[in-house]
């Protein structure tokens, strides 16, 4: 059932800010009331306050609330319209700052997707799939490491312009039903989204709440909220379709590095990919890499050439050289916890991201 479906909206006007509030009978599986409210202030009760929405936001706030913190969510933008609802998304650390953190941060994220996958609402899928890749290389690409055995392929198995290939099975995330998903967890849980204008700086989101602790998952709007400008956007834009019966994902790279084909079947739809354009932010598709997107689709997988279209989804990978996850004092009683800058393996950190702000926030609040 999707968040945005159910959401019956009443609203009013008050100040800048909106408060979103769904209350949803568990039980029952039907949504209740909502109100959208239209305050000055969040709530002054809370001991977090999470910036931002997307993937990591919500899972911060997520596993925050399991611990026993009441957490308040604060973002520019609702889930499906952040850079995590263009993804894929594919499990694996892709684009991101290689440094010894990530492979567990990844891990953790691995075992709670294959416990969701089972889920049917969570959108997460346990997929069988082929990498491939233009050049005859030795190894399988490096973001297959750690979802289980990767096989190689034969020649003969791979679509015309491919020269090795490996298959291997590891989940794939629908991302506006995850989104969803994470959104129904957190309001249910008691947590509060509040949707409002962009802040300008993060001194804003100390005046905007009395939370001791703030936490930054702004993912690439850290660049000039932080600001930090080693934050760098890689652009990515997809082509969503109807699934003409694809049941295997497909990820062939190509011969520029900002471009790739990517096939990811999400039951009913397919999304299809893309791009990876370094300092690039427009977050208008563009219909002659739309058009290039298809055409690679469709010479790997002919069955797509006759699925109708259904959309466009950009997104900016927020790429830096290494994930931003740190402890910066505010004062001496209040704290910011960055948590940003995840490239493109958002999806696949999220949960190990989370779990590592959750020790620097009970340290801080001496548990
Ligand atoms: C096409 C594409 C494919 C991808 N594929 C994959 C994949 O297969 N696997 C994978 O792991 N990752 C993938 N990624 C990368 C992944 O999507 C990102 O790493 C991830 O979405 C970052 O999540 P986030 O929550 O940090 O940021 P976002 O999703 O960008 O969310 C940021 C939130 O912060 C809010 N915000 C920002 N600035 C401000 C401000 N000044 N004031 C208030 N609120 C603010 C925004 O409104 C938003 O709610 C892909 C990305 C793209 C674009």
């Amino acid at each position: 059932m999707r968040v945005d479906d159910q959401l019956a909206i009443r609203s009013c006007r008050f100040g800048d800010i909106r408060l979103v509030q769904t209350l949803i009978a568990t039980q029952s599986r039907s949504r209740r009331a909502c109100a959208i409210g239209y305050g000055a202030h969040v709530r002054t009760t809370a001991d977090v306050l999470v910036i931002g929405a997307g993937v990591c936001g919500l899972s911060t706030a997520l596993v925050l609330l399991d611990a026993g913190f009441a957490v308040d969510v604060y973002a520019a933008e609702p889930p499906h319209h952040t850079t995590s609802a263009a993804a894929g998304a594919l499990w694996g650390a892709h684009l991101v700052g290689a440094d010894n953190r990530v492979s567990n941060w990844a891990g953790r994220t691995l075992h709670r997707f294959r416990e969701l996958a089972g889920d049917p609402e969570a959108g997460i899928t346990e997929m069988a799939g082929l990498v491939a890749s233009p050049a005859a290389e030795p190894e399988p690409p490096s973001f297959t490491r750690g979802a289980g055995p990767v096989t190689p392929c034969d020649r003969a198995e791979l679509p015309a312009g491919f020269a090795s290939g490996w298959r291997y099975t590891a989940p794939i995330v629908a991302m506006p039903a995850y989104l969803d998903y994470l959104l129904g967890l957190l309001l249910n849980k008691g947590g509060q989204l509040h949707l409002g204008q962009p802040l300008r700086r993060l001194a804003e989101a100390e005046s905007l709440s009395a939370a001791p602790i703030i936490v930054n998952c702004a993912g690439i709007g850290a660049r000039d909220l932080v600001p930090d400008p080693g934050l760098t956007p890689f652009r990515g834009q997809v082509v969503v379709t109807t699934n003409p019966g694809l049941t295997e994902f497909f990820v062939g790279e190509r011969n520029s590095p900002d471009e790739v084909t990517y096939i990811f079947p999400h039951g009913a739809t397919v999304v299809l990919g893309g791009t990876q354009q370094e300092g690039a932010s427009s977050l208008r598709p563009d219909p002659v890499t739309a058009e290039r997107i298809i055409a690679g689709s469709i010479a790997v997988e002919p069955r797509l050439a006759d699925a109708p279209i259904l959309g466009h989804r950009v997104g900016l990978r927020p790429v830096r050289s290494r994930v931003r996850l740190e402890v910066q004092p505010i004062s001496s009683r209040r704290y910011l916890v960055h948590n940003y800058g995840h490239g493109g393996a958002g999806v696949t950190l999220s949960w190990g991201c989370a779990h590592a702000v959750l020790t620097e926030v009970s340290a801080l609040f001496g548990h």
